[in-house]
């Protein structure tokens, strides 16, 4: 920052400048820390599906290569992670997008009913795979809302999947729109799943780019630790809200506070 350098011609306050100085680096100093933690963290969720692509490859060079069965099985999860990374990059691209974009508020409208439905009906494959049953209650007559029909698919495609991923096999997700009670010139849409819930200290964080309550869960599922990072970002250029409520054994609910068109 240019302030930094500026100059107190009254050589009496120059404690003074010495202060104003100290205060701005310390602020450059806290935005490069920021940035050194995320190119590590990066490095490393790179690293690691790296690190088994290179075991895997050892593995179909040595002992696995005259088995066709044992190949196949290694060659498989080699495409698991390989798929990983291919996440990673697109999500870290994404948030990148997002960034230099968030200062454009979105002009167009949005119709969320068709969105819903047609997202619940393509995340089939993974409620499938996760015994998960989607329940939409969206009245047919929900106002419009003003957003970027990609951005807000991306917003509710990764709350759904999280409930989904974080649930237990039989589960119902529940995703109900309406005109907010308390500001009835919002719409909220809230996702609720009936899934191990989070506690209270955690909440906070969730939106941290690359912030897990438990890694190797998060892996398992093939998370990549940014989808609510995503999703913050997304809605802080809507001008939206996330609010999400939780009790621990019991679920989550993830809502979403849009401003409805006019
Ligand atoms: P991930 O790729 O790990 O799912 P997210 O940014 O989407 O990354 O979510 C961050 C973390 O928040 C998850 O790892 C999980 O611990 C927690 N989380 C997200 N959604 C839920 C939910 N519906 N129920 C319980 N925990 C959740």
């Amino acid at each position: 920052s240019m302030t930094a350098v500026r100059v107190d011609p009254d050589a009496s306050r120059s404690d003074a400048l010495v202060v104003v100085s100290f205060e701005d680096v310390s602020h450059i100093e806290e935005a490069e820390q920021m940035r050194s933690d995320f190119v590590a963290n990066v490095s490393h969720e790179l690293r690691s599906p790296l690190t088994a692509l290179y075991g895997f490859i050892e593995t179909l060079q040595g002992p696995a290569r005259s088995d066709p069965k044992a190949s196949d099985r290694f060659l498989h999860l080699m495409e698991k992670e390989a798929a990983r990374m291919a996440r990673l990059i697109d999500d870290l691209l994404s948030l990148s997008k997002l960034q230099s974009e968030e200062k454009y508020a979105p002009t167009t409208v949005v119709d969320l009913r068709p969105v819903l439905e047609r997202l619940s009906a393509s995340l089939e494959p993974i409620l499938d795979r996760e015994e998960t049953t989607v329940k939409l209650d969206i009245p047919t007559d929900l106002p419009e809302v003003i957003g970027i029909t990609d951005e807000l698919t991306q917003v509710f495609a990764n709350l759904i999947e999280n409930a989904a991923k974080y649930s237990r096999n039989g589960a119902v997700v529940s995703i109900k729109a309406s005109v907010d009670d308390v500001e009835p010139d919002m719409v909220r849409v809230s996702v609720s799943d009936q899934g191990e819930g989070i506690a209270p200290e955690h909440i906070a964080r969730l939106t941290e780019r690359f912030y897990r309550i438990d890694k190797g869960r998060s892996r398992d599922k093939g998370g990549t630790g940014l989808g609510l990072a995503i999703v913050k970002h997304i809605l802080m250029r809507h001008r939206s809200r996330l609010q999400i409520d939780s009790t621990v054994g019991v679920g989550s609910r993830f809502s979403v506070v849009i401003p409805r068109a006019m």
